[in-house]
């Protein structure tokens, strides 16, 4: 009844959800144990007082600082919390001292509010060419590009918001840095669900999402000597998220990383194989692309209040998915899409459900 092996040890792990939760790429449902790891940690600061309940949890703390690093291929020491992947890139941009109208070059997938902040800062955008309609870099376009010019820094979002494609990333980083060039990858939607191990020079990513930890964590890690020494982590920390995020990376861990990257991918096939061919919805990833971020793009003559509409009514019976705007991921076009994140504990019945819902809708 599972679409994947793991579905049930990982269903069993957390509450029954009311609702077909078909939404990780927005927040995932963080497992029980990761919940009473925060709520034992609020306990302790007003029983024995915050700094000595921080302190008390040191080993733990660095416990899961050292695995959240070893998941994203960073030291411990590199790696700092802030609340959101977001602010990650503000002060990242606030601090690197970038020369004046610098460049940066992006993936068709890049995340409207990321361009958003490039434009603040006035660094000029450019998209790099990519090898197909899904919007995937092509990489040896993008070596040749970088013998005749070197952009200050390249961005890539290894997932994007409103897209399941993966990235290149490990050779993105490989032609840069032959170039001489510093990669920095958005990791908001890949980490926990597939492999996050680039070599890229500067990471950051969330923890409420893939990885199902808490909301308002947010990590970013910068190699030693990628920008000089900044203090990248705020002033104040959230000790009990730490904790929590500390506690849903060993989930992870115990599972088996790879496990879990081979199971989400598998999810992610099932769920396009499912939905082909649905009324006139049409699936807008490869079928195999390995993540179990799949979106549809309506009916044609659509408009965004329409696929709004649709995901409000399938949220009233009872599947929750994402009306994913044109706002994520604006270099990929105008349309809203349907984002559907299912993770471990997909039911087949649940897939059959929403399948039926999109027919009624469609034509
Ligand atoms: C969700 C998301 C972000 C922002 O994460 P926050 O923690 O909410 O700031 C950034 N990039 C991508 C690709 C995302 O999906």
């Amino acid at each position: 009844m599972y679409c994947s092996d793991l579905g049930e040890q990982w269903h069993a792990a957390r509450i029954e959800p009311t609702i077909a939760h078909l939404d990780s790429a927005a927040a995932g449902r963080s497992s029980s144990a990761v919940i009473d790891t925060i709520t034992d940690h609020l306990w302790r600061e007003a029983e024995h007082g915050s700094q000595v309940a921080a302190q008390e949890q040191e080993q733990a703390l660095a416990r899961g600082r050292r695995a959240l690093a070893s998941l994203i291929g960073h030291t411990p020491d590199e790696l700092s919390y802030r609340d959101s992947a977001r602010s990650c890139l503000r002060v990242l941009l606030h601090y690197w001292n970038l020369p004046i109208a610098s460049t940066v070059w992006v993936a068709a997938n890049e995340f409207g509010p990321n361009l958003d902040q490039f434009e603040q800062r006035g660094i000029a955008v450019r998209a790099m060419p990519s090898r197909d309609v899904y919007g995937h870099v092509d990489v040896d376009a993008l070596e040749n590009m970088l013998q005749f010019e070197q952009p200050d820094f390249i961005h890539v979002c290894q997932i994007g918001a409103a897209g399941g494609v993966v990235q290149p990333v490990h050779e993105i980083v490989e032609v840069a840095h032959h170039a001489e060039v510093p990669v920095v990858v958005d990791m908001a939607q890949s980490v926990g669900h597939v492999p996050t191990v680039t070599g890229a020079d500067i990471v950051y990513g969330t923890a409420r999402k893939w990885l199902t930890g808490p909301r308002a964590i947010g990590f970013i890690a910068v190699r030693a000597d990628a920008i000089r020494p900044v203090t990248i982590e705020s002033s104040e920390r959230y000790v009990a998220g730490a904790l929590g995020l500390g506690q849903a990376v060993a989930e992870l861990q115990d599972i088996g990383q790879q496990v879990v990257y081979r199971e989400l991918a598998h999810i992610g096939r099932t769920v396009r194989e499912r939905l082909t061919g649905i009324a006139s919805w049409e699936v807008l990833e490869p079928v195999e692309e390995p993540s179990a971020l799949v979106t549809l793009l309506p009916p044609p003559g659509w408009q965004p209040s329409d696929v709004a509409a649709a995901q409000r009514r399938l949220q009233e019976s009872g599947i929750l998915v994402t009306c994913a705007d044109s706002w994520r991921a604006p270099l990929a076009g105008e349309q809203s899409v349907l984002r559907i994140s299912p993770h471990l504990d997909l039911r087949r019945s649940e897939l059959d459900a929403l399948a039926g819902q999109l027919r009624t809708m469609g034509y």
